[in-house]
């Protein structure tokens, strides 16, 4: 008799996963192999914009599966124009390259940037970035981001990125020299625990990098979309940046990314960039079928409206279990645990049925669509107080 194999053998073990199957999803849920529900507040990554398999993606990506699924990247394609239309008009930027993934859109950006600095700025090619910030796992993208677990990883990294502080003007003004070219953050800083820029740093950082004649980055991966109740997360400031990334979000699910930029930034010649399935007219669909809906004033107010039930719920709750402080924007938000409990939270609700994310040992992430109901938000609320009544008894009892 042969041993029998593990099921998950065959996919490289990457990250420590439940050995749970997924198997359907619809809204806020989400079923396993033996039809056990899961209430979803993490929706892939924020990625599921209008929760798991909305009709109007659906919906969009069959009829244009059957019409047309990639005509080639030389050639252009109906799908991507309309799309790339779209976002222009929704943002502050004139061009869009579209790409498969939020960390290859900011290789583009950086890319981008250094071409800028060879044409226009004497050969610049440093980009400050910040402690603490999260761009990806390609090799420029993971040197990009001030992840500390990402320091000792695939040396030698890709140079030419200084780590600035967030919300701390005078550590950029500090790194800037000759070689810097640009500056680079997320809005809000999604992975290291949801630590949002604030207006004002924003709008000192856009009038130091203008008037160093620096280009302002921003990467709204996480950010973008709706999430923090603006369809762009640097709407808040009223800042206008020079380069856009955008992913997770834009297309509810479908892998999707871009890379915008304003005309006069927007610098690639014939060669620089390129890919087989960018631009392919089929994610485009599923984009534009998002953008439909997020775009729109009334469903942001939502977003507004829901995000602000969801902080004020988990304020009550915080309170209830002596927790910390609840930060963020619109629906991407945190609590501060205030001890390093949040992976015990994460497996006990995981058990329980409810799907919640630690990005950090003490901080909880909530990330749920954004159409996400207040009857699911009490449903996670009741679910995450019985997590912590648990957990809490048993840390008086340890
Ligand atoms: C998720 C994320 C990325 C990486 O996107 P991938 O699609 O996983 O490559 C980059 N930046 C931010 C801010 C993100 O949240």
């Amino acid at each position: 008799m042969t041993m029998a194999i593990c099921p998950f053998h065959h996919l490289m073990d990457i990250t420590a996963r439940p050995k749970t199957v997924f198997v359907r999803g619809e809204g806020s849920f989400l079923w396993d192999d033996t039809d056990k529900r899961y209430l979803d507040f993490v929706q892939g990554w924020a990625v599921n914009c209008l929760g798991h398999s909305p009709a109007v993606v659906a919906d969009a990506l069959t009829a244009q599966a059957k019409r047309l699924l990639t005509p080639s990247p030389a050639f252009y394609n109906d799908t991507s124009l309309k799309l790339a239309k779209a976002l222009v008009a929704h943002s502050a930027f004139d061009q869009v390259f579209f790409a498969n993934s939020g960390a290859e859109a900011n290789e583009g950006a950086i890319k981008l940037a250094r071409k800028y600095g060879a044409l226009h700025k004497g050969g610049a090619f440093e980009i400050i970035t910040f402690e603490g910030g999260f761009h990806g796992r390609t090799l420029a993208t993971m040197s990009a981001s001030g992840k500390k677990a990402f320091e000792p990883l695939f040396e030698p990294k890709v140079p030419g990125f200084r780590k600035a502080t967030l919300n701390d003007l005078a550590s950029v003004e500090q790194l800037i020299d000759k070689n810097t070219v640009a500056v680079m953050l997320e809005p809000v800083q999604g992975e290291a625990g949801v630590w949002p820029a604030t207006d004002q740093f924003l709008q000192q950082l856009r009038a130091l990098t203008k008037a160093h004649g620096l280009l302002l980055i921003v990467d709204e991966i996480q950010t973008g979309m709706g999430r923090t109740a603006k369809l762009f997360g640097y709407e808040h400031s009223g800042i206008a940046p020079d380069i856009m990334t955008l992913a997770k979000g834009i297309a509810g699910g479908a892998p999707l990314a871009a890379l915008l930029a304003t005309e006069k930034v927007s610098c690639f010649e014939h060669g620089d960039q390129g890919g087989t399935f960018n631009g392919n007219p089929l994610m485009c669909a599923a984009g534009l079928a998002v953008l439909d809906v997020v775009a729109t004033p009334s469903f942001l107010k939502s977003v507004a409206e829901t995000g602000r039930f969801l902080e004020s719920e988990l304020q009550k709750l915080s309170a209830r279990h002596g927790l910390g402080e609840v930060r963020g924007r619109g629906l991407l938000l945190a609590v501060d645990l205030k001890l390093p409990i949040g992976a015990a939270i994460v497996a006990q609700a995981f058990a329980d049925g409810l799907l919640l994310n630690a990005p950090r040992p003490d901080t909880l992430r909530f990330m749920p669509a954004l159409n996400v109901t207040r009857a699911e938000i009490m449903l996670m609320i009741d679910g995450l107080d019985a997590v912590l009544t648990k957990s809490g008894a048993a840390r008086r009892v340890a």
